[in-house]
């Protein structure tokens, strides 16, 4: 099953934040490049590079037992990565320990306003609007 989000073209990334637009509206339904599970930024300000941020979809993820409130995140149950329980996390009872545990920095986020935690949920809304194809669903074969 093509289950889990894989940068895997990144040297065709033109820059135009559709994947991020994407994910901001279906999931978090706001017009936002913040409020979003996977980032576009520059690298080294010249043109035509860009790094894609998003969570590597762990099928031991550490974001999870990192966590010190039960139930506010765990891991999916089908193919990597994590699922955000948003009636529990609450940034304002924790260290924000799930981001530090993470090795991707960035890859998931404490939404300010919501106090949330916000990461990829590996929904594959993305890939469909990549204008040109950065962005696959695949199967997980390893652990990263
Ligand atoms: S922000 Fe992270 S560490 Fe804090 S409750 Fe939410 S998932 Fe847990
Ligand atoms: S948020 Fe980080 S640690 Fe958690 S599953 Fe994604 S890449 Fe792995
Ligand atoms: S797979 Fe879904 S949740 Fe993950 S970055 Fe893409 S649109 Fe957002």
């Amino acid at each position: 099953m093509s289950n889990r989000l894989r940068v895997a073209y990144l040297e065709r990334c033109i820059g135009c934040y559709q994947c991020a637009l994407a994910c901001a509206r279906v999931n978090e339904k706001v017009l936002s490049v913040d409020r979003t599970s996977i980032k576009v930024r520059t690298v080294g300000g010249y043109e035509g590079a860009f790094v894609v941020v998003v969570c590597r979809g762990c099928l031991d993820p550490p974001c999870v037992p990192a966590c010190p409130i039960e139930g506010a995140i765990r891991s999916r149950t089908k193919g990597g990565g994590v699922l955000v329980n948003r009636k529990i996390c609450d940034s304002s009872k924790c260290n924000q320990e799930c981001v530090e545990a993470c090795p991707i920095p960035g890859a998931i986020h404490v939404d300010p306003d919501l106090h949330n935690a916000i990461v990829c949920r590996q929904c594959g809304i993305c890939t469909k609007f990549c204008p040109t194809g950065v962005l696959i669903m695949e199967e997980p074969k390893s652990g990263f």
